[in-house]
């Protein structure tokens, strides 16, 4: 078999097994059936009305969908090529099963970049990192639709990568986000250009390691075409691309929030330039756009329009398309939000920061800060944090589970902040965190909610503990 486009031969004889029955399984099963795979096989150990509802949908086309407890509990005998869910770790028995086997893995990145359709394939252009990956991919997006591309945001981000690549109606140019889950089992994939925006520990429970974790996202510059981009200011994003093989040609290029030196885009003052894709490279440098037209210009947000730029100007886009793009757009909810200023004290939520490399990039961008955190640390460390934030700290108000890790790193490393903990875990809680924060903020200092930590413990998710946030700060302005 070849399966490496649409086109070949190969789809209707394989017997595909798909480990995963959401919302990656569900769009794997129905592409496979949509490319003519005459043996496709579902399983997950889930039973719900919702999933048996999806199953109904694809067992009518030809799928065998197995559900309940139990059902991936052994390989199939029969399984050419196993697909798998981002959530199922790489040490589950079915992946060793298939391993032993010798059945090729791949994950819904893999099946999409074979499903394409060679006569109107789209080119890739891919952003991993531990943080930032939305809000990069979206900002991309905007540029190249206001250079005047029909362009999507899909992958990690929502669209299932999938869905982008079997549209009937074909893309120019698709914006991708991969999850380091993501990569571990995409092998093929040749990104027309891709970024790694930075790396910190997270996820390191699934990966087995921080090595693995940041091995699987330097996957993302296997085979790049064009421009493998990396962030100046983290050099392992750098020895990933001096690692990666890619296609020959394809030039390495940084990102940077201070002067950029030739093959970087970077600040010159205000303005966000270009020495990369332009000419003249060697002695100038093509203005993009100021640091006016990025909202909110927080430094590491400022960073992430410099990689959504350089993953644009790589794909040909003009400088005056990057400058319109980034003028028109607004992060999503929760993403350093500001709420209101009530009695002269900035509130601000940035709920969706779920680890301390993400609360540390938002707390580093206001001068004064009462911050508020805890929740699920999911095993990480706080010092780090501590120690580079500390003298902007006026004071923390700290809630959830883990609270008590946030505390020790404080008592550790900034023993003077004065630090409350709200012990409510109930819906009034926030409340209490919100009043304890405003009682220890001055005329002109910023609130922050930029946890630091999972939401899962008190919260349906990081938007209901935003939401609570932003509810609690509006009844400040009632009172
Ligand atoms: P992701 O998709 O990687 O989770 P988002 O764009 O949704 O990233 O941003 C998540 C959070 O990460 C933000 O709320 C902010 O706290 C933080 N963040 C965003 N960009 C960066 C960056 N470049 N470096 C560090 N932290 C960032």
């Amino acid at each position: 078999m070849s399966l490496s486009t649409r086109t070949d031969d190969g789809w209707a004889t394989t017997r595909f097994v798909v480990l995963g029955f959401g919302t990656a399984g569900y769009a794997c099963t129905d592409s496979l059936l949509q490319a003519g795979a005459g043996f496709v096989t579902a399983l997950d150990d889930r039973d719900t009305e919702a999933l048996r509802e999806k199953a109904q949908i694809l067992e009518t086309l030809g799928a065998t969908i197995k559900l309940g407890p139990g059902s991936t509990a052994e390989l199939p005998a029969e399984v050419d090529v196993l697909v798998t869910s981002p959530g199922i770790p790489p040490s589950a028995p079915l992946l060793a099963a298939a391993a032993e086997r010798q059945a090729p893995i791949w994950s819904e990145i893999e099946l999409a970049w074979r499903l394409r359709d060679p006569a109107t394939a789209a080119p890739w252009l891919c952003v991993t990192g531990t943080n930032g990956k939305t809000t990069t991919v979206q900002m991309l997006t905007a540029i190249l639709t206001a250079a005047g591309h029909r362009a999507v945001a899909a992958g990690n981000v929502g669209l299932p990568l999938l869905e982008a690549v079997m549209d009937p109606e074909p893309y120019d140019v698709i914006a991708v986000e991969l999850s380091s889950y993501q990569l571990h089992f995409t092998h093929s994939m040749s990104a027309h250009s891709a970024a790694v925006l930075n790396i910190a520990p997270d996820h390191v429970d699934w990966h087995g390691s921080l090595q693995a974790y940041t091995q699987d996202k330097g996957r993302i510059y296997e085979n790049c075409q064009v421009a493998c981009i990396y962030n100046v200011a983290d050099p392992e994003t750098e020895q990933l691309v001096l690692d990666a093989d890619v296609i020959e040609g394809c030039r390495a290029i940084g990102f940077t929030l201070g002067t950029p030196d030739i093959s970087m885009v970077g600040l010159v003052d205000d303005l966000l330039v270009d020495r990369a894709f332009v000419e003249q490279r060697a002695s100038s440098a093509l203005e993009l756009a100021t640091l006016a037209d990025i909202t909110p210009a927080a430094p590491h947000n400022v960073a992430n329009a410099l990689a959504a730029a350089a993953l644009a100007r790589s794909f040909g886009v003009p400088a005056t398309a990057v400058r319109d793009g980034l003028r028109g757009f607004r992060p999503d909810a929760h993403r350093i939000a500001h709420i209101a200023d009530v009695a002269g004290v900035n509130y601000v939520d940035d709920s969706k920061a779920t680890n301390p490399h993400a609360a540390q990039a938002s707390l580093q961008a206001y001068e004064h800060v009462v911050w508020i955190a805890g929740g699920q640390a999911k095993g990480a460390s706080f010092d780090e944090l501590v120690e580079a934030v500390k003298d902007r700290l006026r004071g923390v108000v700290l809630l959830g589970q883990d609270k008590q890790v946030i505390a020790q790193a404080l008592a550790r490393h900034a023993p003077d902040v004065p630090t409350i903990t709200v012990e409510a875990t109930d819906t009034g809680a926030m409340e209490t965190v919100v009043g304890e924060a405003t009682k220890l903020a001055r005329v002109g200092d910023t609130v922050l909610l930029a946890p630091g930590c999972a939401s899962w413990d008190m919260f349906a998710n990081y938007g209901a503990r935003g939401d609570a946030f932003a509810e609690a700060v509006h009844r400040l302005g009632d009172s």
